[in-house]
């Protein structure tokens, strides 16, 4: 087997753009799903010349793979997921090795249903978790498989092994896709006084382009290519729970929220509960008269948690004196609803779309490699 040429990357202006020949793809975004669709399509069409640009610096500081919570469980899944989060896990392990870690992951609940246990049963090994809790108002748990990593060291992997294999890479780059598959690209540079500029621009034409820059996605659809899809998007806030967890400590989950381990204490992550409507812009909420950094709808949950888990009544809940005190993203929303898996569409002749959404972390490996199969079909005909 002849190693690859690595592929070329251009991370700043002062390499000037001149590819060596023109690309087959372009593949707008390198979150999580842009970079695992650059990677899938060297295992499946690895004769098409790539091109993955990334308007940020790579990791992104703010993006939906930054923030996710690198949580990947079967426990609110359909049996139908099952088998591509599977698949999805198998994906992972290559990928991160020793960085994804396997914890339990307990979904507690006021009423027995089949499967569960007592609470204080599964428990009783982990006395700091447990303390989290009332376990009178919360009984019975049922014990699911769990893995957690962290979603931008998944990005950068999959970035880094693609262009290994040859896929170019343009970081600090800013794309818009036209019809007809044309894309701009403005190169961007930061000056003195920390404004955005855009430095030059430069024109690419391609057989095939993929959107895959998150929940601006749709929106790019709508606004230059005159594509209106039914995806939406929503933004959701992490606020962090100061209560120490143990490198061991279970996933634990109720009433729509889940506590993940994090950094030796609690990243909470709120139930999406519909899309956010268009123009909407987060804000900050209320509690007993004070302004908080939490938007309204999650504080209300978590005030309505707060008897299940006194642990959130307690000064240990970061709520932020303002929005940008807590960790937020926008997410896209498969098909405006916030419980759909990832998701592919072709939407022109020239455009795919690639969704990941709020269980990208479970499913959305599968379908960045689905898509690079219909690639790759497409590109055999
Ligand atoms: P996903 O989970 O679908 O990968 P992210 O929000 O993490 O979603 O990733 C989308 C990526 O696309 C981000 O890294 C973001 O910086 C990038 N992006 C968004 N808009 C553009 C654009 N116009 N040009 C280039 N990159 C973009």
């Amino acid at each position: 087997m002849t190693t690859p040429t690595p592929g070329r990357v251009w991370a700043h202006v002062g390499q000037p753009f001149a590819p060596d020949a023109p690309y087959d793809v372009l593949i707008l975004g390198a979150g999580r799903m842009g970079s695992a669709l650059a990677l899938a399509l060297h295992d499946h069409a690895p004769s098409l010349r790539t091109l993955l640009v990334e308007e940020g610096g790579l990791p992104n500081e703010d993006g939906a793979t930054i923030l996710a919570p690198g949580l990947w469980t079967l426990a609110h899944l359909p049996d139908a997921q099952h088998d591509a989060a599977r698949w999805t896990l198998n994906r992972l392990r290559d990928l991160l090795g020793d960085d994804l870690q396997a914890r339990p992951y307990l979904n507690l609940h006021d009423r027995p249903t089949p499967g569960t246990q007592p609470t204080r049963d599964l428990l009783a090994t982990h006395p700091q978790s447990l303390a989290l809790l009332d376990p009178d108002l919360l009984p019975h748990a049922e014990a699911h498989e769990a893995h957690l990593y962290r979603p931008g060291t998944l990005a950068q992997t999959a970035a880094q092994t693609a262009i290994r294999r040859g896929t170019d890479l343009m970081l600090n780059t800013r794309a818009t896709p036209h019809p007809g598959g044309r894309v701009t690209l403005e190169r961007l540079t930061v000056t003195n006084t920390h404004q955005i500029v855009t430095h030059e621009t430069h024109t690419l034409h391609a057989p095939l382009v993929v959107l895959a820059t998150g929940a601006s996605a749709p929106a790019q659809a709508e606004h230059h290519l005159g594509l209106h899809t039914r995806h939406a998007r929503a933004y959701r806030q992490t606020p962090h729970l100061d209560a120490p967890s143990t490198p061991d400590a279970p996933v634990l989950h109720a009433r729509g929220l889940t506590l993940r381990p994090q950094h030796g204490a609690y990243t909470l992550i709120p139930t999406i509960h519909h899309r956010d409507p268009h123009g909407y812009t987060p804000q900050g909420g209320h509690l007993t008269g004070v302004p908080t950094g939490l938007r309204r709808e999650t504080l209300e949950d978590l005030v309505g948690l707060m008897d299940a888990v006194p642990a959130l009544a307690t000064s240990e809940l970061h709520l932020g004196r303002s929005l940008a005190d807590i960790p937020g993203a926008w997410l896209a929303l498969p098909h405006g609803q916030p419980d759909a898996p990832p998701t592919h569409q072709r939407l022109d002749d020239h455009t795919h779309l690639l969704l990941g959404g709020p269980h990208a972390d479970t499913l959305g490996l599968w379908t960045a490699d689905a898509l690079a199969r219909e690639i790759a079909g497409g590109s055999r005909q």
